[in-house]
């Protein structure tokens, strides 16, 4: 059956990326049509509200989402719809695989993936001033809330990937040792459920020592299950193991649907000018061909962008290249065969 998606292609490169990676999926045949949607500072622009019911109901009706990058104001203005979207739809694991694709970088043969739990911690966005005479922005405080459900289906949902994908090893990412209550209850929850999977092997590592020995040995590493920022911030640090963001995909999976985007911004510096990179998308559409049992396509697709960046003809300028966006978008086409 023909599944229908909504397409947003977001702000700033957004509406690049997804053009090319839209041509990439029609040119590999894959099973789907499109339901383009706006959202961010777009729909701001165009109908004064950047999450149109439109876009929602849209959303509701197809459950899988294909999402450019949203821009998001710093400080003030509207909150993220990234994390609206992902709060609206129950969208709680967070999936990041990490994979070399460009030879001859720092790292050859990276192949990680982070899990992050995508509802809680600190953005659940509860912060507030605290104001003192005079000073009505003396002080500010954000609240963290962690949960045993929230940490359990989280935690859950590592062990499970990593049996499906024939994984080895799943490693829990906190900071108990200061947060005691709530990163000692993710923890907690982590440890118990190590012990309904004895085929994966489990460890526990602090946050910050987990950063250093992502950058000494990756390869220690397999699965990798933390809370909401440092999943954030970790899945940054491991884009740029193999090559930067630009390769990074991202599945939203959860209870009232699923949502793949890049892990890059809307890169504001760079948009319009036709050179972005289009591959992170364009492997966000192959994840959300593979949780739509497309998995030949979403296979084909991997191939010939494999191919195109190991001959090393065509790659654009963050890879050391010159080709643009629709260039390089062309060769994978030609490459799909
Ligand atoms: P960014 O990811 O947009 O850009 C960081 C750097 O990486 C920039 O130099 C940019 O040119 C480069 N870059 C990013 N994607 C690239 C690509 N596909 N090809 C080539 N170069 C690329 O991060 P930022 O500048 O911190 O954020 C810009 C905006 O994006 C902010 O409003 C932020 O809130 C938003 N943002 C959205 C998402 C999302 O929608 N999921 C994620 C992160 C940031």
């Amino acid at each position: 059956m023909t599944n229908t998606i909504t397409v947003i292609p977001g702000d700033g490169i957004g509406p690049e990326v997804t053009k090319a990676t839209l041509t990439i999926l029609r040119a590999a045949g894959a099973d789907l049509e499109y339901d383009e949607q706006i959202a961010g500072v777009t729909a701001l622009e165009q109908v004064r509200n950047p999450l149109p019911d439109e876009t929602l109901d849209s959303i509701r009706r197809h459950g899988i989402v294909l999402k450019g990058p949203l821009t998001t104001p710093v400080g003030s203005g509207f909150r993220s719809i990234n994390v609206s979207i992902r709060k609206e739809f129950d969208l709680y694991a967070n999936v990041r695989p990490t994979r070399t694709i460009v030879p001859g970088g720092r790292y050859e043969d990276i192949d990680l993936v982070l899990i992050r739990e995508n509802t809680e911690g600190l953005y659940v966005g509860v912060e507030h001033y605290i104001g003192m005479e005079g000073d009505p922005k003396a002080a500010a405080e954000s609240v963290m809330i962690i949960t045993r459900f929230g940490a359990e289906r989280i935690c859950r949902y590592a062990f499970e990937y990593a049996r499906k994908h024939g994984r080895k090893k799943v490693t829990l990412a906190h900071k108990a040792n200061i947060l005691k209550y709530t990163q000692g209850l993710f923890l907690d929850v982590g440890r118990e459920l190590a012990a309904e999977y004895p085929d994966i092997e489990w460890e526990d590592r602090i946050i910050d020592a987990t950063a250093m020995l992502l950058v000494l040995d990756p390869y220690r590493f397999d699965v990798l299950v933390m809370e909401n920022m440092f999943g954030d911030i970790l899945s940054d640090l491991m884009a740029g193991l193999v090559g930067g963001l630009g390769f990074a995909p991202a599945g939203n999976i959860g209870t009232g649907g699923a949502m793949f985007e890049a892990v890059h911004g809307s890169a504001p510096d760079i948009a319009g000018r036709g050179i972005a990179n289009p591959t992170g998308l364009l492997l966000s559409a192959c994840m959300l061909l593979d949780h739509v049992e497309q998995r030949p396509t979403a296979d084909r697709i991997r191939t010939a962008l494999d191919k195109v960046v190991r001959e090393g003809n065509v790659r654009t300028q963050d890879m050391g290249g010159k080709a643009g966006t629709a260039e390089f978008t062309e060769a994978i086409v030609a490459a799909l065969g």
